[in-house]
């Protein structure tokens, strides 16, 4: 059986960031041409249009969205609690990589988002960047589905090379 990686789809050149843009890497973009990349946006899938008010974590991270003791809330104009949108999109992605499960190697997701940040992310309560989890990330990794940052190329190279 042939491995896959899911991907953000924002990475391969999809437009489903929050802005209507996207962050396309492109030796993603050559590995979706080979067959090897399954890209999701967890954002769409919860049902958030694009472009949409960009939003961030408020707690600790993605985990404390899973537990039930944050909050994800948009930044701009009038506030709107967006937290269920933000847990359907990770449990749609993680409904793809379980079917999936055999074949997924790895999730290579967007660093600095509030769905799929791996190391760091913006909190609600501060501009500045912090450690911790956007909430599809923590669901997969919780999950026990391998998660690299989009910033981890030494990483992406290698497993895209042990892939084919
Ligand atoms: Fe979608 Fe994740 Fe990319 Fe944001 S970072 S646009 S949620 S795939």
């Amino acid at each position: 059986m042939d491995s896959v990686l899911i991907v953000s789809a924002c990475l391969v050149g999809i437009n489903c960031k929050y802005n209507g843009g996207n962050n396309r890497c492109e030796i993603l973009v050559e590995a979706f041409k080979k067959g090897n990349i399954v890209p999701l946006c967890p954002e769409q899938l919860g049902g958030l249009p694009t472009p949409r008010p960009p939003a961030k974590i408020s707690g600790k991270d993605g985990r404390d969205i899973l537990n039930g003791t944050g909050k994800v809330l948009t930044v701009e104009g009038k506030q709107k609690d967006v937290t269920e949108n933000f847990l359907k999109g990770a449990y749609e992605t993680l409904y793809a990589a379980e079917l999936l499960r055999d074949r997924v190697v790895a999730c290579i997701l967007k660093e600095k988002s509030p769905s799929c940040g791996v190391k760091k992310i913006y909190k609600f309560e501060t501009d500045h960047l912090k450690e911790g989890l956007g909430v599809t990330a923590a669901l997969l990794s919780e999950k026990g589905f391998k998660i690299i940052s989009s910033d981890d190329i030494e990483s992406i190279e290698k497993i895209l090379r042990e892939i084919g």
